[in-house]
């Protein structure tokens, strides 16, 4: 029988493996687990920092610079929240952390930003000429804006959009009130080149960081250097009021497509999708050809997930085959990842089928 159902979880999986060790907590670090650590703690301004021994320097450096953001943003968007930060070593962090070290990032059910004590173990580090102090410096501020944003009724279903958010809030503060920070803006550093595998939105909605930590920095330099672009000279609150309105929290359980998310994006800041022109294409999964329904079907295999991709200006039904249940709609502009056996077969409402292979695939109508 085949099995249609939303795949989101699976995304989760597919970031790369971090290695046996004790468990960390299971569902991140709250500040209350912080509290109960055994982690040195300090206030820099209000903002409680959770620091590894090793790491009291690095603690009081980015703590200074999360409080001078938040006021910021507070000033700039009427946002009140507070945030706290962790700054670990790579040892606290193999014993806290599901993530590899040294991925900064936020736990968005706890507003605590996790930073490592350094980026410089990061994959790809050496080719980026950045200073890794100044670059983790800046990196708070994207965290930062994972925290934020949903406060201000910005939340969205694709990834992408999710990240250039957060680099929103790094762009704009960082042309506003510390221009030292500015080469972090500049796009993909000229000695570094993508490892792949994967160079399009698309890829980075489906997969997320599934491609490697390199591949996934590429990405966030070139959404970097398009954040940069859209906020600059104009108020933040302006912008962020114009994505309020293109990608509104209601609508972060439907993931749209990629020329969706530009054409929305176009009326935040006209022009500026030209700069990820190259990133709206269909990226790495095989495509599906639909075909005739077959008389029998055959017992599935493993599940494969299937990716329907509705670039067309009509409505899409889909549903398993055979099955006499009505056919789900996806909307145009929309993406579905179903997940499915492979063998199985999905119905069109054009009365054609889709062939499941093995893995992972993408259907488009009119793309
Ligand atoms: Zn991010």
């Amino acid at each position: 029988m085949v099995r249609l159902a939303l795949a989101a979880l699976l995304f989760g999986l597919l970031l790369p493996p971090s290695g046996s060790r004790a468990a960390p907590p299971a569902d991140g670090l709250s500040e209350d687990y912080l509290r109960r650590s055994g982690l040195s703690a300090l206030t820099v301004a209000g903002v409680h920092v959770y620091h590894s021994a090793t790491a009291i320097e690095a603690a009081q450096t980015y703590g200074a610079a999360i409080a001078a953001a938040l006021a910021w943003y507070r000033a700039e968007l009427g946002w009140q929240g507070e945030v706290a930060v962790a700054v670990l070593d790579a040892a606290d962090w193999q014993a806290m952390v599901s993530l590899p070290y040294p991925v900064p990032h936020a736990e968005r059910a706890w507003n605590v930003v996790v930073m490592p004590d350094s980026v410089e173990r990061f994959p790809g580090f050496a080719k980026w000429d950045l200073d890794a102090a100044l670059l983790n410096e800046a990196l708070t501020f994207h965290e930062v804006g994972h925290l934020v944003s949903p406060g201000l009724g910005l939340a969205a279903g694709n990834h992408w959009i999710d990240e250039l958010t957060a680099n929103l809030f790094l762009a704009a503060y960082v042309r506003a009130e510390r221009p030292d920070l500015a080469p972090i803006l500049a796009g993909v550093p000229p000695r570094f080149a993508n490892p792949g595998p994967f160079d399009q939105l698309f890829d980075l909605d489906s997969f997320y960081a599934g491609g490697g930590l390199e591949n996934y920095a590429w990405f966030q330099f070139r959404l970097a250097a398009l954040a940069d672009r859209i906020v600059r000279n104009r108020p933040f609150a302006a912008v962020m009021q114009a994505m309020g309105q293109a990608f509104p929290a209601e609508g972060a359980d439907r993931r749209l497509t990629v020329p969706e998310t530009l054409a929305r994006l176009e009326r935040v800041a006209p022009g500026a999708t030209a700069l990820v022109a190259d990133m709206g294409g269909a990226g790495l999964l095989p495509a599906l050809v639909p075909g005739a329904c077959p008389e029998r079907v055959p017992a599935a295999g493993r599940e494969s997930l299937v990716f329907l991709d509705n670039r067309s200006a009509a409505a899409l039904g889909y549903r398993p085959f055979p099955s006499a249940a009505p056919f789900a709609q996806l909307p145009p502009g929309e993406v579905v990842a179903l997940i499915a056996g492979a063998g199985s077969q999905i119905e069109l409402d054009a009365g054609t089928c889709l062939a499941v292979p093995p893995g992972y695939a993408r259907y488009s109508p009119g793309g």
